[in-house]
């Protein structure tokens, strides 16, 4: 066994900077650890392909903020279940933990945020995040650059939100610059119970922005609720991204919902923090998603404000307690679904 009850965050919390590198052999797959928190799945391509499936090469990251306890859990039992032979094993796939020390310590980051430090970012900061930023770079790179050509790559980076939001549950698509959006991914996190998509209108330098513009990945930074600490989640408010996660491994196959599609937004701006006293005009307790009247005067500082410019748009991921230069927000503006797949430079 690789781990006691095969339990890999209790293991990986435990043993926040050990790493045996054993590998477990198992009849259809072998188990690698790669690094502290980074498990890697590759199953026997002698066993019998799962009908329809298509290759496909999968990273599922919890943890990357210490406190968002919600999907660490889940991920680890859908750990548990593979190692326990319960669950079938049709991708390849590779999980990670992202911040144990942060996690141990009950806080979003020990120096700095983490979902920051991708693509090369790290260079600008120092602390105990540059290192690790670094390692999951190296994990994910080796990762996708041992599948096979014909892989679908896909990275799902789940996340919780710190503050409620009007949709409980919504993702973060990449900046496409000159390529399509995917209409079965669309499909694929509604089914997931996702509630609303947020386009990017820029590149960034998230984990989830990594896999997509180094490996070509589809890659989401997925949001499923609120921060709450271990052992306080109910896992049951994450079934359908559960269920979908699981088809997925079991299946190769992205399940499609026929129901309504989830509400799109695109970024129109990012706030950043521009001096000290830069504030937000909004209730502490504001909820993601919080519409705004026109003219509103949402930010301001002695270098200048920001107003709303259109009656409906809303501002996602408030938060003011950052270093100067990083951000403070995202103002966004509900498109329509169907006309995103005709035209791939919505959003952008
Ligand atoms: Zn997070």
């Amino acid at each position: 066994m690789l781990y006691p009850n095969n339990d890999f965050l209790k293991y990986t919390l435990e043993n926040p900077e050990n790493c045996d590198h054993n590998v477990g052999v198992f009849n259809h797959f072998d188990v690698i650890k790669d690094a502290p928190g980074v498990l890697r799945f590759e199953p026997n391509l002698t066993a019998k392909p799962v009908e329809d499936a298509k290759p496909i090469s999968l990273v599922l990251s919890t943890g990357i903020h210490g406190n968002e306890t919600g999907p660490m859990e889940l991920v680890n039992d859908v750990v548990k279940d593979i190692l326990n032979t319960k669950l079938r094993l049709a991708v390849r796939l590779l999980v990670i933990v992202g911040n144990p020390y942060a996690a141990l310590k009950g806080t979003r980051f020990c120096d700095v945020n983490l979902n920051r430090l991708f693509l090369g970012a790290y260079e600008k900061y120092s602390g105990l995040e540059v290192a690790r930023a670094i390692e999951l770079e190296r994990c994910v790179t080796q990762f996708f650059e041992k599948a096979p050509q014909e892989h679908v790559r896909l990275h799902y980076d789940l996340h919780t939100a710190i503050r409620g939001s009007k949709y409980k549950k919504f993702a973060v698509h990449p900046f496409v610059s000159k390529r399509h959006y995917d209409p079965s991914q669309f499909s694929f996190l509604t089914a997931c119970g996702i509630d609303a998509l947020l386009l990017s209108h820029q590149p960034t330098t998230t984990f989830s922005y990594y896999s997509y513009a180094m490996h070509g990945a589809h890659a989401f930074t997925v949001e499923l609720g609120k921060v709450q600490p271990f052992g306080c989640n109910d896992l049951s408010e994450l079934k359908h991204i559960d269920a979908g996660l699981r088809a997925l491994i079991e299946k190769a196959c992205l399940v499609q919902s026929d129901e309504k599609p989830m509400k799109v937004f695109k970024i129109i701006d990012a706030l950043i923090k521009d001096s000290e006293n830069y504030r937000l005009n909004i209730d502490a307790e504001a909820e993601n998603f919080t519409l705004f009247d026109k003219g509103t005067v949402l930010a301001q500082s002695e270098k200048g404000m920001y107003q709303i410019e259109q009656a409906g748009d809303a501002i996602v991921f408030p938060n003011t307690n950052i270093p100067l230069g990083q951000r403070a927000g995202l103002v966004v503006r509900e498109v329509k679904n169907k006309d995103l797949f005709c035209e791939p430079r919505v959003g952008a």
